[in-house]
């Protein structure tokens, strides 16, 4: 039998979403280095496989559409299976494609908020299910300094981020009233130096939206000093945060830039 790791993880069955890629990547990595079984899921299969590869036998790679609710299902039996339980949810996964209003197209609106917020929803309803099973859990949403502000050229994806709050605000409202011990909290960051922002590179009016103009306060971070933020969340340490939005935006909101 493998020894149990030590850790501020230990023991924990965590489920990330998006895990693959970027901060989704890099939670995994933190997860399991501070003792957690970490179930990566994403579209992406060869990355999220190499990745669970990298990790060993303490994760597991599942393909997962999170718009889909027979992926969640299959993705959640499969968890129990291979882990026995689930301890922590991290809605990871998402989207974003700059748009001004005047141009959105409701195809393109309402792609948007099929994977950030039904997705999430589906998590959240899917992993509450599960965790109430077991004594209780730690659900983190990954929101964004869009969901706390409005982005003249991402509408769409605001008012994804924005769902978001609202939606992890009563997960935490529920589980508390139900008596399920289910935290549920959201992390709102600012720019991080992740795929989904690289891909704007060609989009250079929309990434001096993300620059700052003053070089001692970065708008944008690497994306563990995310994954530090929801590996709290995550963990015990937490235990009395619950319906909270946690801004990482080192002061950006505060100060306007
Ligand atoms: P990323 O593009 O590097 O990773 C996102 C991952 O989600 C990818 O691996 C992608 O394949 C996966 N994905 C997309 N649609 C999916 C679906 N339907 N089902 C399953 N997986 C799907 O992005 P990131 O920068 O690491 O973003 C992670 C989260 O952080 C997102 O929710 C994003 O909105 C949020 N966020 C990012 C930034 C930033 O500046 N990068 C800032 C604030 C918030």
């Amino acid at each position: 039998m493998s020894q149990e790791k030590k850790g501020r993880l230990a023991g924990k069955v965590t489920l990330i979403t998006g895990g693959a890629s970027g901060v989704g990547r890099e939670d995994a990595l933190l997860f399991a280095g501070e003792g957690a079984r970490v179930v990566i899921t994403d579209v992406n299969e060869e990355d999220g496989r190499a990745l669970a590869g990298e990790i060993g036998d303490n994760a597991l790679f599942l393909r997962h559409d999170i718009t889909r609710e027979d992926d969640w299902q299959r993705v959640m039996a499969a968890t129990v299976e291979h882990f026995g339980r689930l301890d922590v949810l991290v809605n990871n996964a998402g989207i974003l494609m700059p748009s001004a209003l005047e141009d959105t197209s409701l195809e393109l609106w309402r792609k948007i908020q099929t994977v950030n917020v039904e997705g999430y929803f589906l998590g959240c309803k899917h992993a509450v299910r599960e965790m109430k099973k077991t004594g209780g859990g730690s659900i983190v949403n990954m929101s964004s300094l869009a969901g706390l502000a409005g982005m003249a050229m991402f509408p769409a994806y605001c008012a994804s981020k924005h769902a978001v709050v609202g939606l992890s605000r009563s997960v935490a409202a529920y589980c508390k009233t139900k008596g399920y011990n289910i935290r549920s909290n959201t992390v709102h960051p600012d720019g991080i130096n992740t795929p989904m922002v690289a891909a704007m590179v060609n989009h250079m009016d929309l990434l001096s939206q993300v620059t700052s103009r003053n070089p001692d306060m970065p708008r944008s971070t690497d994306p563990i000093n995310i994954a530090n933020v929801v590996l709290f969340l995550a963990s015990d340490e937490s235990q009395f945060v619950n319906g909270a939005e946690l801004r990482v935006d080192n002061a950006f909101l505060s100060s306007g830039d």
